[in-house]
């Protein structure tokens, strides 16, 4: 099997696992007992706070560990605006876990604005600051997109919203960013920032939320006061050892892998045919290739890939059940072409040979199913 649909998730990686088995087996102990093998499980939390925080150019005590990214863009969204009667500018190529919240707030009366990406897929600052005024409040834009791979220039974003409204809050899904490529969230301006664990050799269900110090978040889960009363539940410990151990490994790795060159092989070989479409440009991780075929379905094509043996997406995993591709529609992506979309995601474990072999595979359906269709 060849798997290419690691923006959906990853393989857990050994290290993780080895915490995972540890901390399940071993060290189970609830980390806010009194006993010294329970605080020794709360210094390893603090360990995995400090390698996620060092990651991100943060500290320690700005990380809160959640359980998924899904819910670090809850907490953003739910706790981070702090002024109720502002305005929040929002991209609409958001993954749903923001685009969502963003609809909830617009449900509840708040003044919500989405801003297109272009058609190459990116969120300029231009774009983002015509729709900002004094009165913005908050302002989300995904470092990363989840669909095409795209890098927004949140740097930009973040000091050109700021001018125009000094007390904005900014946050970024970073979730296709972390591990992959740089992601210091001070150069990034940004007061919070989303991350998930499966993402990068991690466990399902564990994720976290940059809060820069002096913020002042509210709690999204209230109870028993863990992690300094930021997010109540008994830390998954399993999990957030585990993140930290995956998310090093995976970014030392990704370090000396040349995504670009694995996405240049699809972009090479589908880049000047006629009728297939390349979503998304410019500055790009190089881990995702989203592709659009005229006239095909996506789901038919990865069935026809499956049956070769591999594993591609259609675009964000949780979100298969929509048919039209929201992202897809408000870069302007004919119709045509969207419901003809495979996403194709790599890791650094990927290799040449696999992308060669898919990439094949992928012009070899795709020709069939348009033979069949007579298209
Ligand atoms: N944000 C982005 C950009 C994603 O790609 C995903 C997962 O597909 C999420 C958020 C949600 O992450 P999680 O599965 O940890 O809830």
């Amino acid at each position: 099997m060849i798997y290419l649909d690691n923006a959906a998730t990853t393989r857990v990686l050994p290290v993780a696992l080895e915490k995972i088995v540890r901390f399940a087996e071993e060290d189970y102990f609830n980390p806010s007992a009194g006993y010294a093998p329970a605080i020794a499980v709360k210094k390893e939390l603090h360990r995995a706070a400090e390698t996620i925080a060092e990651m991100l150019g943060a500290s320690a005590d700005e990380i809160i560990f959640t359980s998924c990214a899904t819910e670090s863009n809850n907490f953003a969204l739910g706790c981070g605006i702090k002024n109720k009667k502002g305005n929040v500018v929002v991209s609409s190529g958001e993954h749903a876990s923001v685009y969502e919240c963003a609809m909830r707030l617009k449900s509840k009366g708040m003044e919500v604005r989405f801003v297109d990406p272009d058609s190459n897929g990116h969120v300029t600052p231009e774009k983002v600051a015509a729709a900002t005024d004094e009165n913005t409040a908050f302002v989300s834009v995904i470092h990363c997109s989840n669909e095409t791979g795209v890098v927004n220039d949140i740097a930009a974003i973040s000091a050109t919203v700021r001018k125009i409204s000094p007390k904005v809050v900014v946050h970024s899904d970073g979730v296709q960013a972390f591990a992959k490529i740089r992601t210091d969230v001070k150069e990034l301006g940004v007061d919070l920032y989303s991350i998930s664990a499966h993402k990068v050799g991690g466990m399902k269900g564990v994720g976290a939320l940059y809060v820069r110090r002096g913020f002042g978040m509210q709690p999204f889960i209230a109870g028993g006061g863990q992690q300094d009363g930021r997010r109540s539940g008994t830390e998954n410990v399993c999990g957030i050892t585990s993140f930290a151990a995956a998310a090093k490994q995976y970014a030392e790795t990704a370090a000396s892998f040349d995504a670009a060159a694995l996405r240049k092989i699809f972009t090479d070989k589908f880049g000047s045919m006629d009728n297939v479409r390349i979503n998304g440009g410019g500055v790009t991780s190089g881990y995702i290739v989203s592709l659009s075929f005229k006239g095909l379905k996506g789901e038919i094509i990865a069935h026809g890939m499956e049956d070769r043996g591999i594993l591609i997406g259609l675009g964000s995993a949780c979100s298969t059940h929509v048919r039209s591709n929201r992202v897809l529609s408000a870069m302007g992506v004919d119709k045509e072409y969207a419901q003809g979309s495979v996403r194709i995601s790599f890791s650094p474990f990927c290799n040449i040979e696999d992308a060669t072999t898919a990439a094949d595979a992928l012009e070899q359906v795709t020709n069939e199913l348009r033979i069949k269709m007579g298209r």
